[in-house]
């Protein structure tokens, strides 16, 4: 079975791999069945999710398997930036999920620790007092670090999902904010563990590459583990969350959570070299408030550059252009027309973010 490892201060152990349900759940009830058998207990989903169909399909699942319930730790996330909308959001997933109590509940893509007010502190303990959720916490993809340090400083979040990688994770600015949760006693989860590029030639080959490829199945995993392996290496990350949406990666997945060969420092070195190597010009980092200080929030140049990461490192086209549908049309329209040379200038990756903006307009529209 997947090992557990402790959720925070919330007193829950949780598999060190979560099921990541970016997928129609409706029509693949074998992969939560299969996930369960391995000991993958901890499932995420959000209202969001294709359509619904994702919480449909766990719904579904639970209904027919009504003890399978008590064995996960269902965690579902709403978009909502208000606490009437998020009550409706609840209140759906409860229902669309068969179940009258989600584990952990989300604030889903939270980019400013300013949106974690104190009405949504109201809001989480009347949901508690209720039983509607056991914890609540946020999501995270943009401007991390600077949601995860004051965040420590609250004192009434109990856990939070962010992009945390093998790119990201020896930085002094990612090192200091985990850290501060984890003395806080916020349970952390990660995601966009394989950290994937906006655009340009994916997998690129230099010599690094081909040594880490090799070295790696020299020890019988392949690089997406190792990448998963590399995460897991730092104990204070409770749980990978890792978009399964088939027994191919799901087995993949469990077999590198299984195995009891550690990465060596050598290994580390190596990833950190590859990372190093390939991040620039290719890998957003998600500091948003660089890039998008000086554009009035006309400019969602962080959101952008992941959902182009969905399009060309996920191949998953429709994830994208669903995202880049639902910005608002404004936005949309005279995103291509702004000037990025500031933007460009600062931004600490080195991303031709002109280009790419008007890349992302003519192919997500
Ligand atoms: S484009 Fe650059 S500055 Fe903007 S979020 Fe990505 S890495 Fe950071």
């Amino acid at each position: 079975m997947v090992p557990t490892r402790p959720f925070g201060k919330t007193g829950v152990e949780v598999s060190i791999l979560s099921l990541g349900g970016i997928f129609d759940i409706q029509s693949n009830q074998l992969t939560l069945r299969k996930a369960l058998e391995w000991g993958v207990t901890y499932w995420d989903t959000a209202t969001s999710y294709v359509g619904g169909r994702s919480e449909i399909g766990i719904g579904k699942y639970f209904s027919k398997h009504p003890e399978a319930r008590k064995k996960v730790f269902l965690v579902t996330k709403s978009g909502a930036s208000n606490p009437n909308r998020m009550t409706k959001h609840l209140d759906r997933s409860l229902e669309r999920m068969k179940t009258d109590y989600i584990d952990l509940y989300f604030m889903h893509a939270v980019s400013s620790i300013g949106e974690v007010t104190p009405e949504m502190k109201a809001w989480a303990e009347k949901a508690k007092a209720a039983g509607k959720i056991r914890f609540f916490g946020f999501s995270t993809h943009s401007n991390m670090e600077e949601c995860l340090l004051p965040a420590a400083k609250l004192g009434w979040i109990d856990g939070i999902m962010t992009t945390y990688n093998y790119r990201l994770m020896h930085t002094d600015r990612m090192r200091a904010a985990v850290e501060a949760c984890v003395k806080a006693g916020i349970g952390l989860t990660a995601m966009k563990t394989q950290a994937g590029f906006s655009w340009g030639p994916v997998g690129r080959e230099n010599k690094t590459t081909l040594r880490l490829t090799k070295q790696f199945l020299e020890k019988g995993f392949t690089k997406q583990q190792a990448k998963l392996k590399g995460v897991w290496e730092n104990p204070i990350i409770a749980s990978i969350c890792s978009e399964m949406p088939n027994l191919k990666i799901l087995m993949s997945n469990v077999a590198a959570a299984l195995d009891k060969v550690k990465l060596s420092g050598d290994d580390m070195k190596l990833l950190e070299r590859y990372a190093r190597e390939t991040s620039t010009g290719y890998y957003c980092a998600g500091c948003a408030h660089i890039c998008e200080s000086t554009y009035a929030g006309k400019a969602p140049i962080s959101d952008v550059m992941r959902y182009l990461m969905y399009y060309h490192s996920y191949g998953d086209c429709e994830r994208a252009k669903t995202l880049f549908a639902a910005l608002p049309m404004d936005t949309r329209k005279h995103m291509p027309t702004l000037d990025y040379f500031r933007a460009e200038r600062r931004c600490p990756q080195g991303i031709p973010i002109g280009k790419l903006m008007k890349e992302a307009a003519e192919i997500l529209a």
